[in-house]
């Protein structure tokens, strides 16, 4: 029978009244996220926490959400050398799905086998909780005081204390890993593509940049000079476009070392002909004639680590790099799956253009395919290149008939020109032959001219200022390195990988 139908039973039965409260609005089960979307506090929510000490016996705590474990605590009351977070399977021998357990159960589970229950103090204070209903998605309100009918052999202790952002009624806010390989400077395709994301979501999330020179590595093993230039400019980049260093953490992907521990671990689970599908690295390998080099084909899952270690949930993006999330949902689904749930799945957000063409009207604008426009170029070069744009080539002369849909001049009036009064009027004589490229090109040319103008003072404060750059790349790195390796510490626990070298 499952979990959810024999807690319903058990609770029938006595008479106990409770109630099933929706939380379905919340994707994952992260009491985090049941505090932003649901009308839950932290301190409402109670968990139900398992460890196993060295004699195999279960520890079961109960402490609401607002309150951290006292482990020291935990071990001297029971009596237990080492206490570690059951796993996986020893929770599906106690009869719990994934996921799913709840205190309603335990009473009957100390009949079966060696379970001691510890209830915080603090859970006492409260009229009622929410905890765990076994069914995916629910949760069970019950008064504490009914809860202990069912709860069987308990002791009630000071076993936690305050967490403090929780009580605060800090949410952790979700987060966003995005980042680019810093293979040259960025376009206005990255920032109609991604970087106008990043800077509006910014406030709603938790924001890791990543400058991913390991990623440009796998094309140019033996080029780190140009490489740290070219980090060097990315970053610039994404400062000039307004990302807020006070709210965005941006970092250098390599002073992680901890990511190549997970990407190794992850190059084991994705199939080499599963490596070789991914749409996104085949078409790299045409566009770029590349040989591409192993590390190269599996870029997908070096990535894949960069956005789960943060467990970021959204990962903003232009449409080329979606299969490369895809992989990365598939790595973390089946982790999740062989060894309990660690990841949240990733999703992609594509920014209002998903691909922005080239000055020669090739499918993409890219930095490694001399066909972009940068955002730190200066005047003249926007000039030069503007004018001298692919467009209509069916048309030779001003009073020829031209094309408007897929012509790159009029896909960056429509993305980059604010005026759209001016854009339909040159659209309109444009297919008429009544207005010559000159114009049109002249016109791109100042509206893209009035974009640019903020973004390039911005990058000139941060160049004229060498020192302040630093400190943010430096901090910024510090900081996301420590929330991966926590990640890390996380995996290789559930894992079980160190296992054999652990002092109890
Ligand atoms: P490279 O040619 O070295 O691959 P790139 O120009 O493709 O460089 P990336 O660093 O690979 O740049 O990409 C950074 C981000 O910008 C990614 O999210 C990517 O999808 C997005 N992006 C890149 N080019 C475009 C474009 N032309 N239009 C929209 N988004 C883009
Ligand atoms: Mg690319």
């Amino acid at each position: 029978m499952d979990t959810y139908k024999r807690i319903v039973e058990k609770l029938n039965s006595t008479g106990i009244k409770y109630e099933e409260v929706d939380q379905t609005a919340a994707k994952n089960r992260s009491v985090d996220e049941l505090v932003r979307v649901t009308v839950m506090t932290y301190g409402d929510g109670m968990s139900t926490l398992f460890f196993k000490n060295e004699r195999d016996e279960y520890i079961v705590i109960l402490r609401r959400d607002d309150r951290n474990v006292r482990t020291q605590e935990v071990k001297k009351l029971s009596g237990s050398r080492s206490l570690n977070f059951a796993e996986e399977n020893d929770l599906e021998k106690l009869g719990f799905e994934t996921g799913l357990v709840s205190p309603a159960l335990l009473g009957e589970l100390q009949e079966k086998f060696p379970v001691k229950i510890y209830i915080d103090s603090m859970v006492m204070d409260n009229e009622k909780v929410i905890c765990g209903i076994g069914r995916e998605g629910y949760g069970l309100k019950i008064k504490v005081e009914d809860l202990l009918k069912v709860l069987g052999k308990y002791k009630v202790a000071e076993i936690t204390e305050p967490n403090l952002k929780r009580q605060a009624g800090v949410v952790s806010k979700k987060r966003i890993l995005t980042g680019d390989t810093p293979s040259g400077k960025l376009h206005i395709g990255h920032y109609v593509g991604t970087l106008e994301n990043r800077v509006k979501l910014q406030d709603e999330y938790e924001t890791y940049i990543l400058l991913a020179n390991n990623h440009a590595y796998a094309n140019y093993f033996d080029k780190s000079e140009l490489i740290n230039q070219n980090v060097y400019d990315v970053f610039l980049d994404n400062l000039a476009v307004g990302i807020d260093p006070n709210k965005s953490t941006i970092y250098l992907e390599s002073g992680i070392p901890e990511t190549h521990v997970l990407y190794s671990f992850f190059l084991n689970m994705v199939k080499h002909s599963r490596a070789l599908r991914n749409p996104s690295v085949k078409d790299e390998v045409r566009y770029k004639k590349l040989d591409p080099s192993l590390g190269f084909i599996s870029y997908p899952i070096l990535q894949a680590a960069d956005i789960l270690q943060f467990n970021a949930s959204l990962v903003p993006v232009g449409e080329d790099q979606l299969p490369v999330i895809e992989q990365a949902r598939e790595i973390a689904k089946d982790f999740n799956k062989a060894y309990g749930n660690l990841f949240v799945m990733p999703e992609g957000r594509v920014g209002r253009v998903a691909r922005l063409v080239g000055t020669d009207g090739k499918e993409k604008m890219s930095k490694s395919g001399h066909n972009a426009i940068l955002l730190s170029d200066d005047e003249e070069t926007l000039k030069k290149k503007v004018m001298s744009m692919y467009t209509d080539p069916n048309r030779i002369k001003a009073s020829d008939k031209g094309t408007v849909e897929g012509n790159p001049v009029f896909i960056y009036h429509d993305a980059f020109n604010t005026n759209k009064d001016e854009i339909n009027d040159l659209k309109e004589r444009y297919t008429q032959g009544k207005v010559g490229d000159i114009e049109v090109k002249e016109k791109l040319f100042a509206a893209l001219n009035t974009f640019l103008e903020p973004i390039r003072e911005k990058r000139k404060y941060y160049e004229e200022r060498p020192d302040e750059a630093k400190d943010i790349l430096i901090s910024g790195t510090e900081k996301a390195r420590k929330v991966v390796v926590q990640t890390l510490e996380k995996l290789q626990s559930m894992v079980g990988i160190n296992k054999l070298i652990e002092k109890e």
